[in-house]
Formats: structure tokens, sequence, C-alpha cells
């Protein structure tokens, strides 16, 4: 979803891994002080009168939000800050197993008639609903175990994202009493819902009942699951007669600031440049905007992506995640595994590395806005311009290898 409340949803991390990645953040996030019972409920009165003015029903509003109550634990997950963020080879190993695939190609074949017709109605090819699915819960199997009120409702009392949240809470009330859900379903820790993991303000607009059975249910009916995918994504621009993007080869001596989602180019413009297929060939030629996305910079892949690759961005701000989808989607559909291959030294960079590299381009004059820890634009800028200066291939992309060349680049400390 285009809201950051997905985020929950973009790192789903099993076993051991989780441990190693989240538990330094449980030591180091600043615990938030728990609110006392009637601090809680002084605050949901406020709320539910708030509601009241919005124009919900307050014997509703009253009888949904009657023994909710706040969670200590969402508020550890809103504030964790993992130590490594995942490099795209270990999201990709994560999102995009043998298993999902396998078992994306057998629910395609079982549901291919419904999701057929759903096409058929809001032009939205099947192996991309199934892709969204698998990524989303994993074909319904994770749909959270979260009071979504009391969720919603910790989040709305937290000042953090107060405002984002309390919208939510009123759209989750709407969606209740409505009467397309019960009040005490379940969702993600940050009120995502159902098999397709929407926000309740998402819900509200896009959701539809597609059995007709008078309900939106995003948990237990999959016609209603796959028409609200279909349907939401209608909205945020899909092309159902044009995939999401490919993997393409660029040619030697390429100028790696051509890269960015805000760069566009005509295909037959990359052609030019020297963009390839992913096995040497020419690209199709028609008539689409392009962008080029590096997602491990210039050593990695590349992909030439288009307008449903941005339609996958607005569901989910992540292009790890929309690379993940389309992906799942051209696997699902039976083809082949992606071309570059993950190189043998592959490892994040921890926070700590990534302020030291913030830290030793600013020493080198390279303004990168801050040594916050986070690659943002300003950080990309930087490290482009200390790699012109370098004779670095400019893909300003902060890896280990950069952090490497900055160690050794001889500059004062
Ligand atoms: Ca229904």
């Amino acid at each position: 979803m285009a809201s950051r409340a997905s985020c929950a949803q973009r790192w789903r991390l099993s076993g051991l891994l989780a441990v190693m990645l989240l538990l330094p953040t449980a030591l180091q996030a600043k615990p938030v002080p728990v609110p006392s019972e009637a601090e809680f409920q002084s605050w949901l009165a406020d709320f539910k009168r708030m509601a009241v003015a919005r124009g919900l029903s307050k014997p509703a509003v009253d009888q949904a939000l009657r023994g909710v109550a706040y969670i200590p634990r969402v508020i550890e997950l809103d504030r964790r800050q993992p130590e490594f963020s995942l490099t795209f080879w270990q999201y990709l190993s994560r999102t995009i197993s043998d298993k999902r695939i396998e078992r994306g190609r057998e629910l395609l074949k079982k549901h291919e008639k419904l999701l057929s017709r759903i096409q058929d109605e809001y032009g939205v090819q099947p192996r991309f609903l199934v892709a969204f699915w698998g990524l989303e819960s994993n074909f319904g199997d994770f749909t959270g175990t979260f009071p979504l009120l009391g969720s919603l409702a910790t989040l709305a009392y937290d000042p953090r994202r107060r405002k984002f949240f309390s919208e939510q809470l009123i759209a989750a009330l709407e969606i209740i009493i409505a009467g397309d859900i019960p009040a005490d379903s379940k969702s993600s820790w940050a009120g995502a819902m159902g098999n397709t993991q929407f926000i309740p303000t998402t819900y509200r607009a896009h959701a539809i009942d597609f059995d007709g059975d008078g309900k939106r249910d995003l948990w237990r009916s999959l016609p209603d699951v796959f028409a609200s995918s279909a349907k939401f994504l209608a909205a945020l621009g899909w092309q159902g007669e044009r995939t999401w993007g490919r993997e393409v080869r660029l040619p030697k001596n390429f100028d790696f600031s051509l890269a960015g989602l805000n760069k566009r180019k005509k295909i037959k413009e990359w052609e030019r440049l020297g963009v390839r297929n992913v096995w040497g060939k020419a690209l199709p030629s028609v008539d689409l905007d392009a962008s080029l996305i590096l997602p491990v910079g210039a050593r990695g892949p590349a992909f030439l992506v288009y307008q449903n690759f941005r339609s996958t961005m607005l569901w989910n701000r992540s292009i790890f995640y929309a690379l993940a989808v389309g992906h799942l989607s051209d696997r699902i559909a039976g083809r082949g595994p992606l071309v570059a291959k993950a190189p043998a030294n592959d490892r994040p960079l921890s926070r700590a590395q990534i302020i030291e590299i913030q830290q030793k381009l600013a020493r080198r004059g390279f303004d990168p806005g801050g040594a916050d820890g986070i690659i943002g634009s300003g950080t990309r800028r930087a490290i482009r311009a200390f790699q012109a200066t370098r004779n670095l291939p400019q893909d300003g992309f902060a890896d280990a290898g950069l952090l490497d060349a900055l160690r050794a680049d001889g500059v004062p400390q």
C-alpha cells in the first residue's frame, strides 16, 4: 500500500534470521512509556467523540470499541530499527522461494476460472494477482494475529503517527459498522488486513464484494480477495495488456546516472544507448516509457520497468517489493530465474557502516546531508560525486565495496 504502515509487510523474516536481525533492536530501542489505563481511556473517549462528530453512529462506535486496550508490543514493533537491512539478494531469496513459486503455479491453475473472470472485469493478469497474494500473506497463511482495533487504537494514541492512524481507525470502524467484518478481526500489528494486507483506508475505498454475499471479506472469500486486488491495481494505473518490466543487459561504460525511477525514456532510446534484453538481443519494439532500476548498483542486475512497476510501488513503496512482485509473477508464469547472480560477498551494511560512509563522504567534501545511517537521495548524490572524482562507476550505490574504497581513500580522517 502507499502508506508507510505497509512496511510491516515488507520484511517478513523468519527463524534464526529474524532473531539475528531483530534482537539488537530490542536492546537499543528506547522504551516508550505505557500509558495508564485512565490515560488511554480518556484518550479513547475523546476519539469516540471525534468519530461521532465525523458521522459515525455512537452506539455502533461504543460497541465496536468496547474492551479495546493499548498493546505495548505494537509500539515496540513500530519503534524497532533493524541493525541491518536485507540486501536485494537476501530479500529476493526470502520472498521468492522455489516452494512459493510452485505453490503459486498450483494456485494459478486451481483458480484459473475465477482469476480470468476478474481479469475480464478489471484488466489485471492472473499471474500478478497470485504474486501479490503470495507476497502479502503467503497465499493467505499469514493475515496477522493482532487485534485490529486494539492495534490501530494503540498507534492512534501514540503521538508519532497519530493523524495517519486516527484515519485508519475511523476507516476500520466504518468497515465494521457497514457489516463487512467483525469488530474482533485480526490484522498485522500495523492494521493491515486479510489476504491482501490492505490498510483500512484502502479496504474502505477499494475492497469489493465479488461473490455477492453482501460482505467485503478479504479473509475468507477468494473472489473478494482477487477482485479487490485487481480493482485497487486498476485504480493505481495498472495496464492489463503490458507486463511490469524485464531484466536487461547494459553496455560497457554505461552512464549510470541515467538510472532511477524518476528518469524515463522510450524503449527505443534505451536501445540506442546500448541496452539489450538479458540475452543480448534487441528490446521489444513497443512505444513505452521505461526507467532503469539498479537495485544493487552497477555490479548487480539491471531492470527496465514500466507503468505496472510504478503501480506496484503505489501499493507498497519499496523497489525491492515491486521487483519481487514482478519477478514472482514471471516465475509463476513459468519463466526462469534472473540471469544475474548474487555475488559471493553479498552482505548488508549496518547502520553504523552507513554512518561511517556518510562521515567519510562529508570529510572529503561530498555533503550527504547529515550522517543519519539512512541512505536517501542526498547520500546517493554525494556517493555519485565521490565516484565521479575517483573514476568509479557512478551508480550512487552504498555497499561494502564503497566502504572499502572510502576507507582506502587517502584523505585526512
Ligand atoms: Ca463477499
